[in-house]
């Protein structure tokens, strides 16, 4: 359920409809809007007397959502959530890409990297610390040692780090020391991890789960902002099909539904998505011409050498090129729109 407050409803008012919300069992969500501020209701199990909130003072409206995610719903906020991390914004028409190998290995080759992928526009580095590989016999990731390095990355170059967190165990340690902590596609309905991520301050990078729909992905989303975390960004990055010739099949169709359903930043992975090195640009140019609001890729400096998907890391002369070809995407569609704005050539 949604509150709609009028747009000259004052701060005081605002925070008693919050307070009859909580008094009444229910939680509150105040999410600021461009015009209005709306507050989101969720732990309703039964029906709410709706009569007592209308009745407050600023209550303009209030609007029954639904679809079973509320808070990631588009119908509670029709303006798109940025997400700022430093300098690096997610979302409202920003071009954000993250880079980085696969794992962090080691410092020097993982600092090379983080130096180029800056020079060529990267916003933010990845790297894994705990890797959740399907074989237990292969690289698990430095642990707290590869963060130490992606923190003396992050000094240098001034870009913002995300990492996975794999279980709740190791997720204090990841939070530490990452600007935005990494949900992966296997942990995506790991329950008890999206509730912690929901009570970190910090940013969430949440990867489409491998077999899941659209609604179970914003289901999950919604597990985080349940409690309370809205900084989430999401991830399409491929899923099961029975096509053989790509590890999975990047869903570009979600991108344009994502963006419709949810007010989240939708970013995609067609590094992972494709196992192969040679489609990740063209993967890349369709997913920023689908409407995505940024990409995270996997480069490394020597990609035959990684000890995780190597096949699919971008050398950096691959990566500077994916980089200018979505940017003239990406200006070509504003410059284009904005002709249609402003009533110039059709
Ligand atoms: C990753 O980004 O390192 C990763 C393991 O991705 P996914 O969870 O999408 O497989
Ligand atoms: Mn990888």
């Amino acid at each position: 359920m949604l509150v709609v407050m009028h747009k000259n409803a004052s701060p005081d008012e605002v925070a008693k409809v919050c307070a009859l919300i909580k008094e009444m069992g229910l939680t509150a969500h105040s999410i600021p809007g461009a015009l209005r501020v709306a507050i989101g209701i969720t732990g309703n199990k039964e029906m709410v007397d709706t009569n007592r909130i209308a009745s407050m003072n600023g209550v303009l409206d209030i609007i029954h959502v639904t679809q079973p995610y509320k808070l990631t719903n588009r119908e509670m906020k029709a303006e798109d959530t940025v997400v700022s991390i430093k300098e690096a914004r997610f979302g409202g028409g920003n071009l954000t890409v993250i880079a980085g190998p696969c794992a962090v290995e080691n410092e020097e080759p993982y600092m090379d990297v983080a130096r180029s992928v800056k020079k060529y526009g990267a916003s933010m580095l990845r790297g894994g610390a705990f890797k959740p590989r399907t074989s237990p016999y292969t690289f698990q990731g430095l642990g707290e040692e590869g963060l130490k390095i992606m923190a003396k990355a992050r000094a240098e170059t001034g870009l913002p780090i995300v990492s996975e967190a794999v279980d709740t165990d190791t997720f204090d340690i990841v939070e530490e020391y990452v600007d935005m902590i990494q949900i992966g596609a296997r942990n995506m309905q790991n329950y008890s991890l999206l509730r912690r991520a929901g009570r970190s301050k910090k940013p969430v990078l949440l990867k489409r789960g491998m077999s899941s729909t659209i609604k179970e992905f914003l289901l999950a989303a919604e597990y985080i902002m349940s409690e309370g975390n809205y900084h989430i960004v999401l991830c399409e990055r491929g899923i099961r099909t029975f096509s053989d010739y790509t590890r999975f099949t990047l869903d570009i169709s979600s991108i344009p539904e994502l963006k419709k359903l949810t007010h989240l930043p939708v970013i995609a992975d067609p590094s992972h998505a494709s196992g192969k090195r040679d489609m990740v640009i063209p993967l890349s140019r369709a997913s920023i011409a689908a409407g995505a609001d940024g990409l995270i890729v996997e480069v490394h400096t020597d990609p035959e050498q990684a000890l995780s998907d190597g096949a699919q890391s971008l050398t950096v002369p691959m990566f500077e090129r994916m980089m200018q070809e979505i940017t003239f995407i990406t200006q070509t569609i504003k410059e284009h729109n904005g002709k249609i704005d402003k009533g110039g050539d059709r």
